[in-house]
This record gives structure tokens, sequence and C-alpha cells, in this order.
């Protein structure tokens, strides 16, 4: 196939708000992915656009615990030494950027995208006709511990200094706002800007929609390599070679896999992170709430309550850890009361590099091949500005905010 402006490879949240925006302006666009749009970690998350989460993993209170952390099995955090050993390079990298004024810098530099978020979202949920998976009702976090709250000082200091809103709540009106927790609430604080999705497969599934609507193409099919062929760009495919004058990489974890464009240099890893989905409990929260020891959110959704996050670093093709499952189901109920059997339980692979940066600009290999992908706990808020961005760079011009810190050229530690 050939004659494109812009190939996307990836359809999840990042890729498909990247193919949506790059039709939009009237460019001829294809997706390639072998699954269909959103099935991948974009459709596992805890659904909220996360425009408070600037402030990264990498913080120094993970040097000083990571031993404690990464052994206890009470931990929201597992570490697989063997993949650590087998990945010494991340695992450096990443404890670098711990430093406190890595991650002070780190922070300022995901709010400055986080800034932007709803204004690269919000136009593609109009154009898709998206709104009724939109709620606006804030997140709520939660303290179980007087320690863990008064540590919480310095963050939350830091997220007003970078410009979010932020309420303290008392623990008896959290109490009145979300009647079903039943840990002991020392702090609330609510996030009155942010918003949830009813349900993430969904949106992407629209905004894929309305892609194809425009005239967008899609082939479904593994991407196995880019080349730079002097003006243009070839992606070979199962299903043949495409031809396209641009290409964006926005395959997620995968996007190593991916031969060319540079991939050997780049540093990603993964945060893995799990799921439990409960049909029939979505009422036990009426918005996301977020239990800051557990490392997890309770959030209302379509299909029902989702209990979902935790930080696994292992390999991607590791199987399914049963004690991080388990660890849910336990930590869940302290949260919530007693649950029934999971309806479904899920691991997805969080693209994460080891400065809790995506990587968005030009392939250090080739002007044409264009990187989206690393965006760790924040994908589905940070997909759309990423791809009005990406558009921007694809067509020659200037986006209208920084991006040099997220430069795939860039030192990672
Ligand atoms: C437990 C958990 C909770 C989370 N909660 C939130 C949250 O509340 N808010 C938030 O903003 N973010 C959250 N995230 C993070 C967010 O889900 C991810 O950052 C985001 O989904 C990444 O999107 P992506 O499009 O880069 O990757 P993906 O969704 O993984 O999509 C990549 C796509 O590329 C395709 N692909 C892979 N290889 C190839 C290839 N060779 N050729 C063609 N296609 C290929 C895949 O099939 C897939 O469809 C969470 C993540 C987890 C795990």
């Amino acid at each position: 196939m050939a004659g494109f402006d812009i190939a996307v490879i990836g359809g999840g949240i990042v890729g498909t708000c990247t193919a949506l925006w790059a039709q939009t302006r009237g460019h001829r666009v294809v997706l390639i992915d072998p699954a269909p749009p959103g099935s991948g970690t974009s459709s596992g998350n805890a659904c909220t656009l996360a425009t408070y989460g600037c402030l990264p993993v990498n913080d120094p209170s993970v040097l000083r615990n990571l031993p404690r952390l990464a052994t206890s099995g009470d931990s929201p955090l597992a570490l697989s030494w063997s993949h650590a050993l087998r990945n010494p390079g991340w695992m450096l990298a990443f404890l670098a950027n711990c430093r406190a004024g890595r991650a002070r810098a780190i922070a300022g530099h995901l709010a400055g995208l986080l800034a932007q978020a709803d204004a690269g979202l919000n136009p593609l949920i109009e154009v898709a006709e998206a709104q009724d998976l939109i709620v606006a009702r804030g997140q709520l976090t939660v303290w179980s511990t007087e320690a863990a709250a008064a540590a919480a000082d310095a963050g939350l200091a830091l997220r007003r200094a970078l410009g979010v809103s932020w309420t303290e709540i008392h623990p008896a009106d959290a109490r009145r706002m979300e009647p079903g927790l039943t840990l002991p609430v020392a702090r609330a604080v609510h996030y009155p800007e942010a918003r949830h999705v009813r349900d993430p497969q969904a949106l992407v599934a629209r905004f894929h929609a309305a892609f194809a609507a425009q005239g967008g193409v899609t082939v479904t099919a593994r991407a196995t390599a880019t080349r730079d062929t002097g003006d243009r760009v070839e992606v070979t495919t199962e299903a043949g070679p495409v031809d396209a004058g641009r290409v964006v990489i926005a395959a997620g974890a995968f996007a190593r896999q991916i031969a060319g464009a540079g991939r050997a240099r780049l540093p990603l890893g993964t945060e893995r992170g799990y799921h439990l989905l409960f049909a029939g409990d979505a009422h036990r929260v009426t918005r996301p709430v977020g239990w800051a020891e557990g490392g997890f959110y309770a959030t209302p959704m379509a299909r029902g309550l989702r209990l979902a996050g935790t930080v696994e670093i292992a390999a991607l093709d590791a199987p399914p850890s049963a004690n991080r499952l388990g660890y849910l189901a336990r930590r869940g109920a302290e949260m919530l009361g007693p649950l029934p059997e999971p309806d479904e339980t899920w691991l997805g692979f969080r693209p994460t590099f080891p400065d809790s940066l995506p990587a968005i600009g030009p392939s250090p290999a080739s002007p044409r091949i264009l990187h989206a992908f690393g965006h760790q706990h924040l994908g589905l808020t940070l997909g759309g500005i990423t791809g009005r961005i990406v558009t921007d760079l694809a067509e020659g011009r200037a986006p209208n905010q920084p991006i040099a810190a997220f430069s795939p050229a860039r030192r990672f530690f």
C-alpha cells in the first residue's frame, strides 16, 4: 500500500489519537495494528484523566525503601530481581532519577504536558461524539495512616507550585463523599478538575470509528520494521509493505520490537500493572478513589468496579503474578469491605523509560520517523495531546509547547 501521508504503528490510545488528529487535519493516514483498537494496555487502566499526575514514581522515598518495597508481598511495588539483573542499565537509570533534584525536574516537565492534556483530548471527544463516556466528578485520594498523610505534604506542595488544583477534604467529609470506604481515613484530597472515562477501550473504539468515517485506513497486521528510503519511509508489515511520508511509532511497551528507527539505544522498559473487575459493584464508589498507601484506584466504570494499579517491574513475557492479583483482592477488601470473586483479572504493560518521561519527537535515526511512546502511568490522559504534537511535527510545524524534555535523543538519567 502506498501514497499515505502518515502511517501510525499501534492503535492504543496514543496511536489512535494521533491517527484521528492527523486525519482530521486532512492528511491521508493509515493505522497499523494486529489487534482491535484500544484492546491492549489502553483497555484495562484505572480510567482516570489524571491531569494532576505530575509526580513520577521516581521519588527519593523509593531509593530509601526499595529493599523493603521489593521484598514484601504486601507492597504496591514488586520487583523481579532476575529481571533487574538482566537489565541493570534501566534499573540504575531509574534509581538515578529518584534523586530529589531529578524527581522535581521530571515533575515539572510532566506538569507542563499535563496542563495541555485536556486541550489535546477534548477536540477528539467532540469529533468522535464521545461525551457520554466522560465523567467530571474529580478524583479523591485518601491516606489511611497518619505517617503517610504527613509525608504527603511535600508532594502536594509541589503539585500546587506546578499549577495543579487540589482541595483538602476533612476525613468525615471524605466519608460522606464516598460512604463505601471502610478504610480509616487520615487525610483526603480532592482534585476537582480530574475526569474519568467510563470505558477506555470504548473511547479508543469511538475515536477509531471517527477516524474510519473520515476516510482513515486500517491495516490489521503487525509491523516488523521501518526503513527511511531517502524521502519517504517504508513499513514492513505481515500484510505487506506500507509506504508513507512520515511514520509514527506508537506501539506502547512493544515499540522496541519494531526494527529500525534507532530502537536499540532507547531504554524502554515496562511497569506492569493489574486490575480486578467486579461487574455488580460499580456503586461502591462514585468517582475514582485512589488509596495512596495501597497504590491503586477503585473506579466506577461502565463494566463495574475496577480496582487497578500497583507496579511490578518484570519482563514483558513473564506470566501474570498470582501474588499481585492476591494483593489487589486483599487490599481492595480492606478499602471497601468484603468483595465477591472478581469477574475478570487483567495484566497490562505501562511503557516506561527510566526517567518516567515519554519519547515524543523524531527518532535519532530519521527525521521522518516519529516516536510517540513511553507514557507510563499517564497514557490515557496524555494520548490526545501527544497525537496533536506528533501531527504538528509530521507537518513540519513547531508544537505550541516545549517538547525538548521528551526528545528520544535525550539522556535518560
Ligand atoms: C493498571 C494500570 C492502570 C493505569 N491507569 C491509568 C490511568 O488511570 N490514567 C492514565 O492516563 N493512564 C493509566 N495507565 C497507563 C496507560 O494505560 C498507558 O500509558 C497507555 O495505555 C499506553 O497507551 P499506548 O497507546 O502507548 O499503548 P497500548 O495501549 O499498549 O497500545 C499499543 C498498541 O500497539 C500495538 N502493537 C504492538 N506491537 C505492534 C507492532 N509490532 N505492530 C503494530 N502494532 C503493534 C498493540 O497491539 C497495541 O494495540 C494505567 C496502566 C496500567 C497498567
